[in-house]
C-alpha cells in the first residue's frame, strides 16, 4: 500500500486525467496494480488515497515523507482484522454511520476460546465477513443514485468563475481566518441581530477542507456556544458527516449568517446581503472542493437561485471553483425523518463524485 502513495510532487496523480473508473482514475501506477488483481477493498482505498493525495496538492502540499515499515505493517494489519457484523438500523443514515464506524472500528478485542481453535476460528469469521461485505457492496452499487447526464435539460445555477484569491497555505489561512473572526465578533450591520445576540458564530473546522458544510444561521445553543451546529440538529449532522467515513475535523462548518436571529426565524434578505462579505471572504480562504448547502437559505443564498431545494438537490452546482450540493437541513432532517434517505441519496452523490464510494 505504501507504495502508492506519491512521495513527490510529480509523482501526485492528476485529477484532470481521472476518470470515473477507478480502476483508470488513478495515476498509471496504480492502475498497473489493479490490473495485477488487487482486492475491491484494496481498489477502494487505492482510489481513495488517489482523491486524498490530489486534495492534498490543492491545499498546497508538496511532498509527502514516506511512511516507515512498522507503521505500515500496523495499518495493514488493522486492514485484515475481521470487524463484528452489527445489525443494520432502518434509519439511512444511523445505518450508514454504524457501516462507517465498523469499517475504522479498531481490532476487535481477544478472543477467550483456546489458542489451538482460534486460527480456524478467525478463518471462518473472516470468510463470513467477507462474503458479508461484498454482498452489501453489491446491494450499495445497485441502490447508488446516478449523477445527472450531461446536457440535461435542468437550468445551470451557480456562481461562475474561480475565487478571486489563490490558493493560501494553512498557517495563512488560519490568520486570515482569525482576522475575520475578530471582525466578525465586533459587527453590528444589523442593528437587532447585533443587540440579541450571546456570541456571533463565525465557523469552526478544518482550514484546508475538502468539505465544507453551510448552513443557515445560528440557533439558541449556538449563539450560546459561539459554535456551530452543538445543538440536536449539529448532533445529527455529525452523524451525516461521520456517515461519509469522515469526522467533524476532517470538514469546516460555517452558516450563511454569524448572529442569530431573534426565536430563530429565518435571516431577512437585508441581514443575508449584508453578512454575505464575510461568508464570501470565508469561503475564498478556505477553497473547498464541495460546499454541502443545508436547506433553503443557505443554498438559494450561495447560489443566487430562487429554486426550491426540491429543485436544486440531486445534482452538482458551483460556487466559483467549488461543486455545490444541495440538501434538507439537519433540523429539517429531526422533524421530518422520512427525508434522511433522500439527504442520505444527495451525500452518497457526492461521495461518489469525490471518489469516496
Ligand atoms: S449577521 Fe453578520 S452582518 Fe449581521 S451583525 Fe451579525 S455578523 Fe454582522
Amino acid at each position: 500500500m505504501s507504495a502508492e502513495i506519491p512521495t513527490s510532487q510529480s509523482e501526485f496523480p492528476d485529477s484532470s486525467t481521472q476518470a470515473s473508473d477507478p480502476a483508470q482514475s488513478v495515476d498509471g501506477q496504480s492502475a498497473r496494480v489493479v490490473q495485477s488483481g488487487v482486492a475491491p477493498e484494496g481498489r477502494l482505498v487505492q482510489f481513495q488515497l488517489a482523491a486524498f493525495a490530489d486534495h492534498l496538492k490543492r491545499s498546497g502540499v508538496r511532498f509527502l515523507p514516506a511512511a516507515g515499515e512498522p507503521e505500515v505493517a500496523v495499518l495493514a494489519d488493522q486492514f485484515a482484522k475481521p470487524t463484528s457484523p452489527q445489525a443494520p438500523s432502518a434509519d439511512p443514515i444511523e445505518a450508514a454511520t454504524q457501516a462507517s464506524a465498523a469499517t475504522q472500528a479498531p481490532n476487535q478485542p481477544a478472543s477467550t476460546a483456546p489458542t489451538t481453535a482460534r486460527p480456524q476460528q478467525e478463518a471462518v469469521q473472516q470468510e463470513t465477513v467477507q462474503q458479508e461485505t461484498a454482498q452489501q457492496e453489491t446491494v450499495q452499487r445497485k441502490t447508488l443514485p446516478a449523477l445527472p447526464a450531461a446536457g440535461s435539460a435542468l437550468p445551470e445555477i451557480g456562481i461562475a468563475g474561480s475565487y478571486t484569491e489563490p490558493s493560501m497555505a494553512a498557517e495563512n489561512r488560519i490568520e486570515i481566518l482569525h482576522q475575520l473572526s475578530g471582525a466578525v465578533a465586533a459587527c453590528q450591520r444589523c442593528s437587532v441581530l447585533a443587540k440579541c445576540r450571546k456570541h456571533t458564530v463565525f465557523g469552526d473546522g478544518n482550514p484546508t477542507p475538502r468539505f465544507v458544510f453551510l448552513g443557515e444561521a445560528p440557533g439558541q445553543d449556538e449563539d450560546h456556544a459561539g459554535l456551530p451546529f452543538v445543538g440536536p440538529a449539529g448532533q445529527l449532522l455529525t452523524k451525516m458527516i461521520q456517515a461519509c467515513r469522515l469526522s467533524r475535523e476532517d470538514v469546516y462548518l460555517l452558516n450563511t449568517i454569524k448572529c442569530r436571529p431573534p426565536q430563530n426565524r429565518n435571516p431577512s434578505a437585508t441581514e443575508i446581503e449584508q453578512c454575505s462579505e464575510y461568508l464570501q471572504t470565508q469561503l475564498n480562504v478556505l477553497q473547498p472542493e464541495y460546499i454541502v448547502c443545508l436547506g433553503l437559505i443557505a443554498a438559494q443564498s450561495l447560489l443566487n437561485s430562487e429554486l426550491s431545494v426540491g429543485k436544486m438537490r440531486g445534482r452538482l452546482h458551483s460556487y466559483h471553483s467549488s461543486k455545490v450540493l444541495v440538501t434538507y437541513h439537519p433540523a429539517y432532517l429531526l422533524r421530518n425523518t422520512g427525508a434522511k434517505k433522500a439527504a442520505w441519496d444527495d451525500l452518497q452523490l457526492m461521495l461518489r463524485d469525490a471518489g469516496m464510494m
